[in-house]
């Protein structure tokens, strides 16, 4: 019988009527555990803990606040080694390399970088008419949901800004991912007051029920663009604030004439990062025609050498896709692009067994109109379009309702910076691809998202400005 993990509510072990198997994706016949499946009756409790705890969380000191946060920050550092074995199993993305160790380090990183920030009080002004002050106050009881590709790190994204800045805290992680979720918050709640940080787990039906109960005060959703406004539409009832990250489908520049060898380990992490199931992962690299054959042979050359296997073997630097739909999609997407005139130069089909495993793969032959390239294929695939003429490879990049992150890549400074301000995208990276740091705020533009998140800007996405005007 495998271990049973449970919701916590109010700083209390909550169970369900019923639970659900969460398979290991590098091995679908193993099963990790059971997640509890809640419901609205839960979904209510959570609400109702989070907003008594907000009662006095609300006028909790900016003291009480910082040490919060460096108390989950404490929390992700000592349980890193069980949480990332648990986010190993339940995710499939490797211990090592840019995987589950590597998440850990980020949630620490993250709640002790997020808690050392603040939003002071500004004074607008100080005259001999009037004394105004502007105030950042909490919003009250944040809807957290949570997608699958980086569970935990994600959690904390949603998390901590919110008890920085005064907000409690309802999280219902992905059906596809809840345990690592659900056990990261149970550790919590032994370091937090009672109701601050609550968790349901549960399947989509249970996020809709989030985003349209009247408890909720403020939003935080990252998933996909069809959900995305699904909730933002759910939001409008309530005139409820709401920050959404959502798909990406990233576009790299070659500028003409590079040495793609120079380039072939940034670009090939950049787009393979948690085997492509990354929001701000390179989906499009868009070359020269000339550089074609040398950038097909510098990325395939690379690729040769990184291991994908079952996460918990230490040699393993990628992972198997996460789940069915996903393994099906990106079967799907391959089989379109073949169709349609594609070569796979590496892999092209699933390597077989039970399991969720897809090769990196190179896709060339295809354009701008086939599905690979116009829609976020999330799988360690990877095509790699032709060019002419460098301004019309800005616009195909600009082309689609994308606009999370773009990159280009070449030596020449001043070309890269002329190509970087032509591209439509929330952050554009020069020589790299896929970066996100605690201090430098990230968000998508077009159907990519709404809002920012990290820095000063992204906390203050939780508060609303109050001001205070006093005659003098
Ligand atoms: P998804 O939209 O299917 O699910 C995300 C979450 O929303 C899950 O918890 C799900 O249960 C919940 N949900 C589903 N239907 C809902 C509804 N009607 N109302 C409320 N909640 C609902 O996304 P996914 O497949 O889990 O994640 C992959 C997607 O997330 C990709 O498109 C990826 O690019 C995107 N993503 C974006 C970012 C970012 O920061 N921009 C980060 C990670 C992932």
């Amino acid at each position: 019988m495998s271990k049973k993990y449970e919701m916590t509510i109010g700083g209390e072990t909550v169970t369900a009527d019923s639970y659900v198997d969460v398979r290991n994706p590098a091995n679908t016949e193993e099963v990790v555990g059971q997640a509890p499946v809640g419901t609205k009756k839960h979904l209510d409790k959570a609400i109702a803990a989070a907003a008594k705890a907000y009662k006095s969380w609300r006028f909790s000191s900016e003291e009480e606040r910082v040490n919060a946060c460096n108390a989950i920050a404490g929390v992700c550092t000592e349980h890193a080694d069980e949480l990332a074995v648990l986010l190993t199993k339940e995710q499939g993305k490797p211990l090592g390399g840019i995987g589950s160790r590597f998440e850990m380090g980020g949630c620490a990183g993250w709640a002790g970088y997020t808690g050392s920030l603040s939003l002071p009080d500004k004074v607008i002004e100080d005259s001999d008419e009037r004394h105004v002050i502007q105030k950042r106050v909490p919003l009250g009881v944040v809807g957290s949901i949570t997608p699958w590709n980086w569970p935990l790190i994600i959690a904390i994204w949603h998390i901590v800004p919110g008890i920085r800045t005064g907000n409690t805290v309802v999280i219902k992680p992905s059906p596809f991912t809840p345990l690592s979720t659900l056990r990261m918050i149970e550790l919590f709640n032994e370091v937090l007051p009672p109701g601050l940080v609550n968790v349901v787990s549960g399947g989509d039906e249970l996020g809709a029920e989030l985003t349209t109960h009247e408890g909720i005060d403020k939003i935080v959703f990252t998933g996909s663009i069809a959900t995305g406004k699904k909730v933002m539409a759910s939001a409008a009832e309530g005139v409820t604030p709401v920050t959404l990250e959502l798909g990406g489908n990233d576009a790299g520049i070659l500028l003409p004439g590079e040495d793609p060898a120079k380039f072939a380990e940034g670009l090939f992490f950049g787009s393979m990062i948690n085997s492509g199931q990354t929001c701000g992962a390179l989906k499009r690299l868009y070359v020269h025609e000339d550089d074609l054959d040398a950038t097909v042979a510098a990325l395939s050359g690379f690729a040769a050498n990184i291991p994908m296997g079952d996460g918990m073997d230490e040699g393993s630097i990628l992972g198997p896709l996460q789940n069915e739909r996903q393994f099906k999609r990106v079967i799907e997407l391959v089989e379109d692009a073949k169709a349609n005139g594609g070569t796979c130069v590496t892999g092209g089909e699933p390597t077989g067994g039970p399991n969720y495993f897809y090769p990196v793969t190179f896709v060339t032959g295809i354009s701008d109109g086939v599905r690979l390239v116009d829609e976020e294929q999330f799988g360690p695939v990877l095509p790699i379009i032709t060019y002419t003429d460098i301004d019309d490879a800005i616009e195909r990049a600009n082309a689609l309702d994308f606009g999370l992150d773009a990159s280009v890549w070449g030596s020449d400074a001043d070309e890269c910076a002329r190509v970087a301000a032509r591209l439509e995208a929330g952050t554009v990276f020069i020589n790299k691809h896929a970066e996100i740091q605690p201090h430098v705020p990230f968000g998508g533009i077009k159907c990519s998202g709404l809002g920012v998140e990290f820095a000063e800007e992204g906390l203050a996405a939780y508060t609303s400005i109050k001001i205070i005007n006093a005659a003098a």
